[in-house]
């Protein structure tokens, strides 16, 4: 049997690794390698291995860099089930078809560039219909049942407390009669998270295949309490102010804790005042995603969050308001004196939330609350760190907001927390392979882990070890790029939509140019010209 890593290997983003046994082949994760990890020398779809060729595809949680490439993988050939659990299945069907409008917006915009540029036209990397067809082959199932996935092939999946629905998969593979339990963890989570459950370890490994994001970290604990009274605290001091309370938050997940939060207070009473601030979703992904997470409660809540359903919808509440469409976002602007919006992208480098920080920053009355990791060379991180004016959507912004963090709301475990969850595993893994991690966390986690006596293995990218032998194959790769013919050229229809596109796009642009109307018509009738040409 063999294991290969085809992703997340000496990386935190891509997650997708690949078992090989007499049966077939199977794969964990088929994520989407963003940030840092995008710029490598190989291609989104540059897949080594043939996806028609997978029997089966199982997924740890919906995070794009966990499922960003399932709908690529089915573009190419993917037949095989997608096994998951119900809540990662639910969210994949909001965050896939979020991924590819971004996909088709990016194409569009290239293609306007490469049009002027006279360079040939690209094509998303998958599209909604993509999208569409990757949903169905979704199957999912239930915490803690072991199901059959394809002859040989059994999994169990384990909530890590990392997001709604994540999970570690125990995988039993048979192959000539003798069966090993492999072990992936997924991303793990932390104790003591709003909303979901702590994270649990399974009993047995053979070989574990582990996360080490945070592996040379120790994070300040802090409890569910806790956390609710430093937000309650900013809040506070915010409604004192007068002004709005913007709230950066991711769409899938942070959105739903901070929502968990608020309504905490307003139930007990805890800052007064707040039952009359209007509280604003301004995110399209972050309203449907609080309708999976207002879905999943039997099976994802703990038991504070059970409790606190019963008193009523846990995502309800009578001054709770929603903006989907961008004119209900503008309309917010409208809105008196204090109001609490929530919004997205987290670290403010796209989406609405943009809009909201123009409009507040300048104001000494606003309040602008940060509960997440900044990264370098983003708006959020500028503002965390004290910046004073700041450029938004192309235009100065002063800063005289109250710039205001909260902390303790990572989802991953710490260094003291992975070496928790591993030795919780009674029957101890013969190697752990670490994945998930930049270097300088990865090797901190395996000194650690080599000090609590485990073998540890860091696999770099698309290697393959042969778990019998203990070697390591092919470091070397063949990469599978799509069939020639079938990609490289594009169908008629398609080739008649890119040719339309590209006549709006020349159209505009002739409108712009010609001074006269005369222009207008000879430069039009030139175009219509070279459309017929083209089209022959
Ligand atoms: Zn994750
Ligand atoms: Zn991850």
């Amino acid at each position: 049997m063999k294991l290969r890593f085809c992703g997340a290997a000496r990386a935190v983003t891509g997650s997708c690794h690949m078992i090989t046994f007499d049966g077939g082949s199977i794969l964990v994760d088929c994520g989407m390698r963003q940030g840092a990890d995008a710029k490598s020398e190989y291609g989104e779809g540059d897949f080594p291995f043939v996806p028609g060729d997978i029997k089966a595809l199982l997924l740890t949680h919906a995070h794009i860099d966990h499922t960003g490439l399932v709908p690529l993988l089915v573009k190419r050939g993917f037949k095989g089930p997608i096994v998951s659990t119900e809540a990662t299945s639910k969210l994949c069907g909001i965050m896939l078809p979020d991924s590819a409008h971004i996909q088709e917006q990016d194409a569009e915009y290239q293609n306007r560039k490469n049009e002027r540029a006279g360079k040939p036209l690209v094509e998303p990397l998958y599209t909604s219909q993509d999208v569409e067809n990757t949903l169905k082959q979704f199957k999912p199932t239930v915490y803690g049942k072991i199901v059959d996935i394809c002859p040989g092939v059994r999994a169990r999946f384990t909530d890590v407390g990392h997001l709604l629905g994540s999970s570690a998969i125990e995988i039993w593979v048979t192959e000539g009669g003798k069966t090993t339990r492999l072990v992936f963890s997924g991303d793990i989570g932390r104790d003591d998270r709003p909303i979901i459950k702590d994270p649990e370890s399974p009993e047995a490994a053979d070989y574990l295949i582990m996360e080490s994001t945070y592996g040379d970290r120790v994070h300040e604990v802090s409890t569910d309490e806790e956390k609710e009274a430093e937000f309650a605290r900013v809040l506070k001091n915010g409604i004192a102010r007068g002004g709005n309370i913007v709230i950066p938050a991711f769409a899938v997940g942070r959105t739903q804790e901070l929502l968990y939060y608020i309504k905490r207070m307003l139930v007990n009473n805890t800052v007064p005042g707040l039952e009359k601030v209007p509280v604003y979703i301004d995110s399209p992904l972050g309203i449907k995603a609080t309708r999976v997470y207002a879905a999943c409660g039997a099976e994802c809540y703990d038991d504070e969050t059970k409790a606190l359903a019963r008193s009523g919808d846990l995502f309800e509440f009578d001054t709770l308001k929603v903006a989907e469409t961008a004119d209900e976002s503008k309309l917010i602007n409208e809105a008196k004196g204090c109001n609490i919006i929530i919004s997205a992208s987290g670290m403010c480098d796209a989406g609405r939330i943009r809009h909201h920080l123009k409009n507040n920053l300048f104001k000494a009355t606003t309040t602008v609350v940060f509960a997440g990791y900044q990264a370098v060379g983003t708006i959020g991180r500028m503002l965390t760190d004290g910046a004073k004016k700041i450029k938004i959507l192309g235009v100065p912004v002063m800063v005289n907001a109250d710039i205001q963090r909260i902390q303790g709301f990572s989802g991953h475990a710490d260094q003291r927390e992975l070496l928790n969850w591993v030795d919780e595993i009674d029957q101890k893994p013969a190697k752990i392979f670490l994945v998930h991690g930049e270097d300088s966390a990865i090797d901190a986690l395996k000194d650690k882990l080599e000090e609590h006596g485990y073998n540890v293995a860091v696999p770099g990218m698309f290697e393959e070890f042969d778990l019998e032998s203990g070697e390591v194959y092919a470091t070397e790769t063949k990469l599978v790029k799509p069939a020639a013919g079938k990609e490289a050229k594009p169908s008629k229809a398609s080739n008649i939509k890119a040719e339309l596109k590209r006549l709006m796009v020349a159209l505009i642009d002739a409108i712009q140019d010609s001074a006269k109307v005369q222009d207008l018509a000879d430069n039009v009738s030139e175009l219509a010209d070279q459309l017929e040409q083209r089209l022959k």
